[in-house]
């Protein structure tokens, strides 16, 4: 049995002695009951949802309101979460990892988000979870042995550098350069933007280019994913921290490497071959992002309808309104049919992993699909969420303009909601590439 599975069984045992709550009110911010229907989901998949939200609940929606104002690191949350052994929920148990799948870790970021964390807490662990399968899956024997037992314990934390000011979502414009040096480490310049969590991480996940555009036969040869240190205290590297409208908790940053140093120990996989190292692990993080907008959207419409219930207006609950009623309503069964999509993704990525008759491309459709469908879910159950709190909906204490702010970021990372109509348009209804 996995070591995860073991420390979750050993938790919940220690939470069992201990009067554990029962399953729903472990979620906060939900209504008097989780609004989610969990038929249909393993039991493993359950066991993870109800330790991660016991977890979660050590850190209440205060926790993360103080944190988002005043940008301030969850590390504490980050440290409770490494501790009980979550952040190895995907990677192989050789490497002190779980061996679960995305389905299991898709819960695990929708449990966090839900919980109240919102895409603050997802995200200040996100890139541990999913920025280490390429490192797990093409790593050297001797990368994986001194990276991933720290960043399963916590003593590193990785991020994960990909965007650049200049190429946006045409990654394979990406200019980065990292030049070989004769002595095989590699010098590195250029600009990445929008990297979370550089602030805190050791480490960078980065794909650069180690071939000059001009000098490939395709734009996606030529590029080279490493495992660096972020060592501030080396020349060549400066981070900026971006101000942001939501998930202020966890810090975004312009990175500026010039000639910045990197071991030759730090190259994923064969030189060149980033690229495709790197979509290795693309459908698996669309998963993620889905669980964490369906959480947040979970969580959203249980304050809704927890604030329908309860406030008063012209002498009745302003819930008894079809009007504030019928749009939660709509809210839940768009957020249940993008868990569907969701889990349904998740399942075919990790089933085609042994079952071969799965393909590829379909596995992308439906895990670009259920971002899309939960990001826009999100979208819906967290605007409906301000608009039921009337006035309320604009102060902190009520989260749900938090909520707002950052049901943002699923519909525009990691791929756009415009870049996945175009995949959709011309891999399914084949339709002319518009771009
Ligand atoms: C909070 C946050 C955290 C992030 N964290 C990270 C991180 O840790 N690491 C990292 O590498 N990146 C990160 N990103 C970056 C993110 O992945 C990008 O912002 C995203 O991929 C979009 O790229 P862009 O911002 O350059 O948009 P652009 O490429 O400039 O696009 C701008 C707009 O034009 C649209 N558009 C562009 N081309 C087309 C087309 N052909 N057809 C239709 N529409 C088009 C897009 O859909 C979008 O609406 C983060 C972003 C945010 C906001």
């Amino acid at each position: 049995m996995s070591q995860l599975t073991l420390r979750m069984i050993t938790r919940l045992t220690r939470l069992a002695s201990n009067h554990r709550p029962a399953r729903h009110q472990l979620f906060s911010t939900s209504a008097r009951r989780p609004l989610m229907s969990t038929t249909g989901f393993t039991e493993t998949q359950l066991t993870v949802r109800e330790a991660v939200a016991q977890v979660c609940s050590e850190f209440p929606n205060t926790y993360w309101q103080e944190h988002d104002q005043n940008e301030q690191d969850p590390k504490e949350f980050h440290a409770a979460m490494a501790k009980d052994g979550w952040l190895g929920i995907a990677l192989p148990e050789s490497l002190g990892g779980s061996g679960l799948g995305i389905s299991e870790a898709t819960m695990m970021m929708q449990t966090i988000a839900e919980s109240g964390a919102g895409m603050a807490g997802a995200q200040s662990i996100h890139a541990n979870v999913y920025a280490t399968q390429p490192l797990a899956k093409f790593g050297s024997t001797a990368q994986l042995e001194s990276t991933i037992p720290k960043i399963i314990s916590g003593q590193w934390r990785v991020c994960f550098g990909v965007t650049e000011p200049n190429a946006g979502l045409d990654t394979l414009r990406l200019s980065t350069r990292a030049t070989k040096q004769s002595d095989g480490s590699y010098k590195v310049t250029g600009q990445k933007i929008w990297i979370t969590c550089a602030q805190v991480a050791s480490k960078m996940i980065l794909l650069a280019r180690t071939t000059p555009l001009e000098e490939v036969r395709k734009p996606s040869e030529g590029l080279s994913l490493f495992c660096i240190d972020l060592d501030r205290s080396s020349p060549g590297l400066e981070l900026r921290r971006i101000k942001k409208m939501g998930g202020r908790a966890v810090d975004a940053n312009e990175v500026f490497f010039d000639n910045y140093s990197v071991g030759a120990d730090s190259l994923i996989g064969e030189e060149g071959q980033g690229f495709k190292i790197i979509l290795h692990g693309m459908n698996a993080e669309r998963c993620l992002l889905a669980g964490e907008a369906l959480g947040l959207g979970y969580a959203a419409l249980g304050k809704a309808a927890t604030y329908a219930r309860e406030r008063n207006v012209f002498k009745r609950p302003i819930g008894q309104n079809q009007g504030i009623a019928h749009p939660l309503a709509e809210v839940y069964m768009k957020l249940e049919a993008a868990k569907l999509a969701t889990y349904h993704a998740a399942q075919l990525y990790d089933s085609s992993k042994t079952d071969k008759t799965i393909r590829q491309d379909a596995v992308g459709v439906a895990c670009n699909s259920a971002k899309y469908l939960a990001a826009e879910a999100a979208f819906s159950a967290c605007e409906r969420a301000v608009l039921t709190h009337g006035g309320m909906g604009y102060a902190v204490e009520y989260d749900v303009e938090r909520y707002f702010r950052e049901c943002l970021v699923p519909r525009i990372a990691p791929v756009s909601r415009e870049m996945i109509l175009n995949y959709i348009s011309e891999k399914i209804l084949d339709l002319p590439r518009s771009y």
